[in-house]
């Protein structure tokens, strides 16, 4: 397993893959822009070299950005889809410059127009970011998401859908988040349970699409469609859940990040957590 955790570019890019070591992280996700505002700054050339060449000599192994929380790529209104787009598309030039492999976003939320046509949305979001940035080497994964609201990507199947439905399928993955996908109402929590959820993951989406895990626990309970995290082993998904998923062979070589509250305070002691539970 490849544990990591978010952690924060105050101080600058070139910051972050040694605030991970610290923690005791072997991959990272950031933020490259500021979460609140739609419009910023391109990035310098001096930070995309400091960031690289730190990056390098940090032994973390997998980088992840997330996306911005304010776009919306399933957006019915012409106006925010067009917001989110170009956002998007800032989002991922920045990945490419910084040769992050994985850029990971929410799917989208239909806002009313239905999930059908929310997803052909998406769809097309992708298919249209994806054809002006020909050749990027910066794969988009699509999150997992605990639909809470309108929001799409709560089940494999939309997933599936969405892929289903790229011109360029080859550059897009996922990204599983344990809490989310526990909200949603996938339960992982018993041998029988977990193998049943694989199943389904492995029929509709296919593992080898599964770039990347959030491993999160839950505040709330299964089936909730709550967004809550909670630290490893004090929520509703507990230890013997992540037991399961850190010692799954198929999922040893791909980044698995947390995204547990209280930031980096936290991290460590839900790092070891994970540690202890491999066999
Ligand atoms: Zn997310
Ligand atoms: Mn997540
Ligand atoms: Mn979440």
């Amino acid at each position: 397993m490849i544990l990591g955790a978010h952690v924060s570019i105050a101080g600058g890019l070139g910051k972050s893959p040694l605030n991970g070591v610290k923690l005791g992280c072997e991959s990272i996700q950031i933020f490259t822009r500021n979460q609140r505002q739609w419009k910023t700054k391109p990035l310098a050339s001096d930070e995309v070299e400091g960031f690289r060449k730190e990056l390098d000599h940090s032994g973390i192994r997998f980088v992840t950005v997330h996306a911005s929380y304010l776009l919306n790529l399933g957006s019915p209104k012409d106006k925010v889809l067009t917001c989110s787009r170009d956002a998007f598309c800032d989002e991922i030039e920045r990945c490419e410059e910084l040769g992050i492999p994985y850029l990971i976003v929410h799917p989208g939320a239909h806002v009313g127009s239905g999930e059908t046509e929310g997803l052909h949305t998406i769809a097309e979001s992708l298919n249209v970011i994806l054809r002006k940035k020909k050749g990027y080497r910066t794969q988009i994964l699509l999150e997992t998401t605990a639909g809470q609201g309108s929001s799409l990507g709560y089940c494999f199947e939309h997933l599936a859908e969405i892929l289903g439905l790229l011109d360029d399928p080859d550059r897009v993955g996922v990204c599983v988040d344990t809490c989310h996908i526990f909200a949603a109402g996938y339960d992982f929590r018993t041998r029988r349970s977990y193998t049943h959820t694989l199943h389904q993951l492995e029929n509709l989406v296919g593992l080898a699409k599964v770039k990347a895990f959030h491993l999160n626990d839950s505040k709330r309970e299964l089936g909730s469609r709550v967004d809550r995290h909670e630290h490893i082993g004090r929520g509703h998904i507990g230890l013997k859940a992540f037991r399961q998923i850190v010692n799954e062979k198929r999922f040893s070589q791909i980044p698995m990040i947390l995204e547990t509250p209280g930031g980096e305070a936290h991290y460590a002691k839900n790092l070891r957590v994970l540690r202890s539970l491999s066999m």
